[in-house]
């Protein structure tokens, strides 16, 4: 396997991430369009949804924006039936890796099957699929075409790409063109819970959060592993697995959404 490198030339994204070489993203994968449209993990119309979530789902709803390979997810809904967990990716080679997890398949790819082992630490055979998952193959963009207001209880975001160059800081989950878009979905005292291992993007994040009128920093860790609080019940994405076998620290924050009353939002328009 290639050194990881700090800038990976062969990026699509440009996104400068650090092992990067072990993105899905970078790897033609000729079936997995037809894995993921063919998963019945996957919504594929989701957008005729909108407005009626609660008809298809159980409890509240909890979105993970870049899920990647959806070990984190899968978790998360195994410890908590009584919510509904949506997994958004904008990639299907890499959502087809959460797809075939989920169908106790290993993977496709030869290259990555030690990897995949690795990563899921869960015996197929003995996975069972939570009920209360699924996943979209879409870009967080057009998130306000799925979900109406007032339909999300959460989101999490972990390991984003942290786009390093300032031009591009507005393709950040946690800017605040970002903070702005999930706005339009979530409740009032919704909860927004971020990972990274990456400083810069964590610091740009705190400030992202201080700095928006309608979101309140809830706490904050700068080394989730060892943070006596935070760290309780944490589950490891993949990238956090790699990233603190790398000795890198974990930073962490919660952010809760304050909904402006219609006062409010009366006074911003005048
Ligand atoms: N969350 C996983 C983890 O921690 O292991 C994956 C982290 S990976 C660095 C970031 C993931 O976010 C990639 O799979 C990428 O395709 C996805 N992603 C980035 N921007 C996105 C967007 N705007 N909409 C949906 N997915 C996105």
């Amino acid at each position: 396997m290639r050194q990881p490198r700090l800038h990976d030339k062969n990026c699509p994204d440009n996104c400068e991430q650090v092992v990067y070489n072990d993105c899905m993203r970078l790897r033609n994968i000729p079936e997995a369009k037809e894995i993921v449209a063919k998963s019945p993990y996957v919504i594929k119309n989701p957008a005729e949804r909108k407005g009626r979530w609660s008809a298809f789902s159980g409890g509240p709803l909890y979105v993970e924006i870049g899920t990647g390979k959806g070990r984190f997810l899968m978790e998360l809904a195994a410890r908590h039936p009584e919510n509904e967990y949506i997994g958004v990716e904008m990639y299907e080679s890499v959502l087809m890796r959460a797809c075939q997890k989920m169908e106790g398949r290993p993977a496709m790819d030869p290259a990555s099957r030690s990897i995949e082992a690795m990563e899921q630490e869960m015996d197929p055979a003995e996975f069972t699929p939570p009920e209360n998952l699924h996943f979209l193959r879409m870009d967080a963009r057009g998130l306000p075409e799925v979900f109406a207001e007032n339909e999300v209880a959460g989101i999490y975001l972990n390991f984003s790409d942290p786009w390093p160059k300032a031009r591009h800081s507005k393709r950040r989950l946690t800017s605040h063109e970002f903070l702005a878009l999930y706005e339009k979905f979530l409740i009032d005292g919704g909860v927004l819970e971020f990972k990274t291992d990456n400083r810069a993007l964590f610091d740009f994040s705190v400030e992202e959060f201080n700095e928006a009128p309608n979101w309140e920093l809830r706490a904050v860790t700068y080394d989730l592993h060892r943070d006596e609080v935070m760290g309780v019940d944490n589950i490891m994405t993949e990238y956090e697995r790699k990233f603190s076998l790398l000795g890198n620290k974990i930073n962490k924050l919660i952010a809760v959404y304050k909904k402006p009353s219609a006062e409010a939002e009366e006074e911003t328009k005048l």
